[in-house]
């Protein structure tokens, strides 16, 4: 094994899989630690062609896959859910390094992720299908769902275990092969999570990885291959739409995980320092690089300088630093172009009148930044329109809950919304006026391996997770019998 920059790298495999073999190429790519800019190791850049070997390397394993007993593939991912339980620290080391973000972030992912196999290994034994008589006592129907083949999976940068995790669970739990594309930031993780499957015992072919610089290539060419038969996709609305082209010219089955503009409401007699609490959690989880972050905060006018006070307070108390120090709150964002975009943001919420707060000092180097609020935001500004992901957070305020409502609503995005009220059946009434996938009631998350996890609007299309995850990656039959 190679001998890389920092010794957690040492035994993580850095070339493709296909067929089971971990393969070196002619070109490679570099992961950086976004806390130092350096190197950490180089990783295998695959040709389009590799990724077309790794199709037909999940191609000819799908009918073993597809055919073993629910039982024993439910078996070898509790196995998988095992070895990351008990190597979790190892998981959460890799995603720290590459990905920047806080020790806590990552030990919490790496054990979210694991749990992905946890449910999909109760779920692969649990598809149940359908039989009954038809309304005219003519037939039998028998509905019965079969896994679907071959899924090309794409995952971004921001959870690269967990969205590794939460597709190949229940791919795999279904009995489907898989092609996984990671993000090109962040692949040593999606990497080591192979390499635990295959300790595992998933058979040679089932999982194959193939990272690359070329995403645009490499996802055009699979795509238009007949042996694929779905993709998965985890990234932002931008990409999503310009892959639903491709999949749309073979009618390909396609599960859409995209963007988000989450609304974090505090209503009228919330608790103040429940929604101070949540609000920290909702935004800072993942240092706001997660689709779920809090984006815009509308807080009722009664509350929102009390309530801007003390998460300004408590934003302030973030010690930022290398996201491998566990004694850091706050890690570096993925990369120094991320960080800019984010500053670009700010610029434009000050040239239209917020007040920016940051008192957090940052390391010089890497790719880190202060959290900062921002007051004086009108909704319709440029922080209540865009994806911000990073620690910033917009306060706008508002006099009724209508007015709340709609402005959360009047967004072309709808992955999930969070409602601080009085009680829970104030927040509930108010969450089932949300165009909004998910909605968390009182509370900072949302996100459980046992949910549906996935947006409305320009959000997504399908779930992942839940009881729904699986049907991502099975086909639906009928068969009409005289029983
Ligand atoms: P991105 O869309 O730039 O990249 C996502 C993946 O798509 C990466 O693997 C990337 O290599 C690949 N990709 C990039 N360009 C491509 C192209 N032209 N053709 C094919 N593939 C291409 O997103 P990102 O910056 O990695 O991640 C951030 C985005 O992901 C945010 O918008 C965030 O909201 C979204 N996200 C959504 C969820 C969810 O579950 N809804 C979860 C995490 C992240």
């Amino acid at each position: 094994m190679t001998q890389f920059a920092h010794p957690v790298l040492d035994g993580v495999p850095t070339g493709l899989l296909v067929a089971g073999e971990w393969v070196t190429t002619g070109r490679t790519l570099d992961v950086r630690d976004p806390a130092t800019g350096g190197v950490l190791a180089s990783v295998a850049d695959a040709t389009v062609g590799e990724a077309i070997d790794a199709v037909a390397a999940a191609h000819t394993a799908f009918p073993g896959w597809a055919g073993t007993a629910p039982r024993l593939r439910a078996e070898i991912l509790r196995c998988a859910y095992e070895i990351m339980a008990a190597e979790q620290q190892q998981c959460a080391r890799l995603i720290a390094l590459e990905n920047g973000k806080a020790w806590a972030d990552a030990m919490a992912e790496a054990a979210y992720a694991a749990e992905f196999f946890r449910w999909f290994s109760e779920e692969a034994s649990r598809i149940v299908g359908d039989f009954r008589l038809a309304p005219n006592a003519d037939k039998t129907i028998i509905v019965d769902h079969r896994p679907m083949g071959v899924a090309y999976m794409t995952t971004p940068w921001n959870f690269p275990a967990a969205m590794a995790t939460r597709k190949l669970a229940p791919a795999l739990a279904a009995g489907c092969t898989a092609v996984l594309k990671p993000a090109k930031e962040t692949p040593l993780t999606a990497l080591w999570v192979a390499e635990v499957l295959q300790r595992a015992g998933v058979p040679r072919g089932v999982v194959n990885v193939v990272t690359t610089s070329d995403p645009g290539g490499q996802s055009a060419a699979v795509l238009a291959d007949e042996r694929v038969s779905t993709l998965s996709f985890t990234g932002s609305t931008y990409v999503g739409k310009l892959l639903l082209e491709k999949t749309g010219q073979r009618a390909l089955p396609a599960s859409m995980e995209l963007g988000g503009n989450a609304p974090l409401l505090v209503l009228e007699g919330a608790d103040l320092d429940t929604a101070v609490e949540g609000a920290m959690v909702a935004k800072m989880r993942n240092g706001g690089s997660a689709c779920t972050a809090a984006n815009r905060f509308y807080i009722h006018e009664s509350l929102a300088e009390p309530f801007a006070t003390e998460f300004e307070r408590a934003l302030a108390g973030l010690r930022v630093g290398p996201g491998i120090d566990p004694t850091n709150d706050l890690g570096a964002l993925v990369s120094t172009a991320e960080r800019d975009k984010i500053l670009d943001l700010l610029s434009a919420a000050e040239d239209e009148g917020g007040r920016v707060a940051t008192t957090s000092r940052v390391p010089e180097e890497g790719a880190f930044m202060a959290p900062c609020l921002v007051r004086g935001v009108e909704h319709g500004q440029t922080l209540t329109r865009q994806e911000i992901f990073g620690p910033v957070a917009p306060i706008v305020t508002f006099e009724t809950t209508d007015q709340a409502v709609a402005m959360a609503d009047d967004s072309q995005y709808g992955l999930i919304s969070y409602v601080f009220a009085p009680d829970s059946g104030t927040g509930m009434r108010v969450a089932q006026r949300m165009e909004s996938g998910m909605v968390a009631v009182n509370r900072g998350t949302a996100s459980d391996p046992a949910a549906p996890f996935g947006g409305m609007k320009e959000s997504g299309l399908g779930r992942e997770g839940g009881f729904a995850g699986i049907h991502e990656y099975l086909e639906t039959q009928y068969i009409a019998v005289d029983l």
